[in-house]
């Protein structure tokens, strides 16, 4: 036959179909710029894969929603990115791609999909090469025969209401801004809702959504996923055969040793290392839960899939030491290795009795032994002759690796706007506490709440003691806050007049902190009291509790009913105050500086003769101290 023939009979007869790992197996390859292991892709690799990709394939009518709660490490975007370039070569049509936002969209766009298409020659002869005016070829856009693929962020609305798709790739749906739209106050909706408005139109559609989970009840990939059929992939024991889903209760190591780190079965028992993965992987099915509903297929894995060479459970396990004692790194450690949401409201869980049990052995007043310096936090009530006004203060000693020991929590009464409580303070502020091992500590930072009826007062205060490492802070209750920020100068008294030399105010992350501080209370044992810390104290510690915003997008924290939380909010400042010092001393020097300051004060008071020991606790009647 002539060319024309063979092109017209190529032409008419549709190519056989294929699925996207059949396809990928063919076609793809890996480019050194995006992988680690540059060359042809195998799904033998990631045998896991081969399920959902096949579930977004033409073959397969009975789906038309993938859903891929996976951990990092896993090839979760890679199978995207196969599923986008099969649709290209084996079925075009238009296609959008959405990413968290734009600017990770740009990212994508150079980093992964172009040197895709450049690697895969089938996909490189169906895309113009991109010159700088060429607008079938930009980053956002790109054009092959009876198809377009668009590439937009979350954060887009005119990108998200384009024209319409039949192909729909979200990865990292979980990252996505709550609303998309990001100026001008006007709501512009769901952005994941808006992507799939844009699939309406189409009723062989295809719909991959993928993220690693975040937090528990807001997390859109976990009530994806949870709506679905909820596949999970199952291996076989290397002893016993018995077909099961690795958990990580089922890890197991030695002595805090990760390297020790082996899968113990749920069935028999026995304990088997990495070296198996390979096979298990090969030999792994996925299981459904539920029936399928709504055409969606709905898939869940953990990093402990990831295949050898990746990332090993020894890794993992070295991963989980390091960050379960620290709530942001713990979240994301559960977040992107299990590939589970976080429950956040870990400290409803935590009891004022229970807690009375932590108290250890040291009076209030004195000071333990591992305390290398002192900080403050103090809170404001009231001011003006409102009902029960006073002020708050706890005093913190820091020990390494931020150990942090309640060493007194006093309470002024009186109004912040009169000079007493204030006169109080100053007893407190300019103390001495006697280290065990002699020398003497004082304060180094005191973090005083600005926000409340007396401000101006404690301006004025601040702006006087500032030699003595007095600050004035403000709460700012936004998540994602750093514990304590810059200063800004509060420039106008309660007059409107301009201050002559402002006094700073420091912005506090207070949600941020209680993040920490629950968590501490929660997992560890960084936070001490003092043998005589009241139930009323723990009870204020523990007086709020994150719960979901009326809006019902993302938490917050609220105060307990009739719950008073001033002790919660000195903590907070306090640990502002050791946050402020990180800003004045390097972070990894802090405790070798404050050590080297104690032995001085040491070193002076042996050469003190008549060396009188005095008692360093205020003895004001005014000052009650619990
Ligand atoms: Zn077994």
């Amino acid at each position: 036959m002539n060319p024309f023939q063979k092109g017209f009979i190529e032409g008419i007869i549709p190519p056989k179909p294929m699925t996207v790992s059949e396809w990928s197996d063919k076609h793809r390859r890996l480019s050194s710029k995006g992988s680690s292991e540059p060359g042809p892709w195998r799904t033998s690799r990631t045998p896991y894969l081969k399920e959902p990709m096949d579930c977004l394939s033409v073959t397969n009518t009975d789906v038309q929603r993938v859903v891929m709660m996976f951990g990092a490490q896993t090839g979760k975007s890679e199978s995207g990115i196969n599923f986008l370039l099969y649709t290209i070569d084996h079925c075009p049509a238009p296609i959008l791609c959405v990413n968290p936002s734009l600017d990770m969209t740009k990212r994508m766009s150079r980093q992964r999909l172009e040197p895709a298409f450049e690697e895969t020659p089938v996909i490189k002869a169906k895309i113009a090469p991109q010159r700088s005016r060429d607008a079938s070829n930009s980053m956002f856009i790109k054009e092959y025969p009876n198809g377009i693929l668009m590439l937009t962020g979350a954060n887009s609305p005119a990108g998200l209401r384009s024209a319409p798709v039949r192909y729909l790739f979200m990865d990292e749906i979980d990252s996505y801004p709550s609303d998309a739209s990001t100026s001008g106050g006007v709501s512009e909706g769901d952005p994941v809702e808006l992507a799939i408005k844009r699939t309406s139109t189409f009723s062989r559609k295809k719909i991959l959504m993928t993220s690693t989970p975040t937090t528990k009840d807001f997390s859109r990939v976990e009530s994806e996923f949870l709506a679905s059929d909820r596949r999970k992939y199952w291996v076989p024991c290397p002893a016993c055969n018995e077909y099961q889903v690795l958990v990580w209760s089922q890890m197991k190591w030695e002595n805090r040793d990760a390297s020790t780190a082996k899968y113990e079965c749920s069935h028999c028992g026995e304990r088997f290392d990495e070296t198996h993965k390979t096979a298990l992987l090969r030999k792994g099915e996925w299981r459904a839960e539920k029936p399928m509903t709504r055409k969606t297929a709905g898939f869940q894995m953990s990093s402990l899939y990831s295949p050898a060479g990746w990332l090993t459970w020894p890794e993992i396990v070295e991963e989980f030491l390091r960050s379960k004692d620290d709530a942001p790194l713990f979240k994301t450690w559960v977040n992107t290795r299990m590939a589970e949401t976080f429950d956040e409201s870990y400290q409803s869980q935590l009891s004022a009795e229970a807690l009375l049990e932590r108290c250890e052995k040291y009076m209030p007043g004195t000071i333990p032994e591992s305390v290398l310096f002192l900080v403050m936090g103090v809170d404001v009530q009231g001011g003006g002759g409102t009902k029960g006004e006073r002020i708050e203060i706890s005093t913190f000693g820091i020990a390494p690796e931020e150990h942090m020991y309640l060493i007194q929590h006093d309470v002024i009464f009186g109004d912040a706007n009169q000079g007493t409580v204030w006169e109080g303070l100053d007893v407190l502020l300019t103390s001495e506490w006697e280290h065990p091992n002699g020398g003497k500590l004082k304060i180094e930072c005191c973090c005083i709440d600005t926000g409340g009826l007396a401000s101006q007062a404690v301006y004025n205060y601040c702006r006087q003691r500032q030699g003595l490492g007095v600050i004035g802070i403000k709460g700012s209750s936004q998540s994602g806050k750093p514990a304590i920020g810059r200063g800004s100068r509060v420039d106008l008294n309660y007059r409107g007049k301009a201050i002559k030399k402002g006094v700073v105010v420091y912005m506090v992350g207070t949600d941020t902190i209680k993040d920490v501080l629950f968590a501490r209370l929660k997992f560890n044992d960084k936070l001490h009291f003092h043998a005589q810390t009241t139930e009323e104290y723990f009870k204020q510690f523990t007086g709020e509790r994150r719960v979901l915003k009326k809006n019902g997008r993302g938490t917050e924290y609220v105060q307990k009913k009739n719950q008073n939380v001033e002790a919660l909010d000195c903590a907070v400042y306090a640990y502002a105050a050791l946050n402020h010092l990180y800003q004045r001393h390097p972070r990894s020097k802090i405790y070798e500086i404050f050590t080297n300051r104690l032995l001085k004060s040491v070193n002076s008071d042996k050469n003190t003769l008549n060396n009188a020991k005095i008692s360093n606790k205020p003895t004001q009647s005014y000052v009650t101290n619990w």
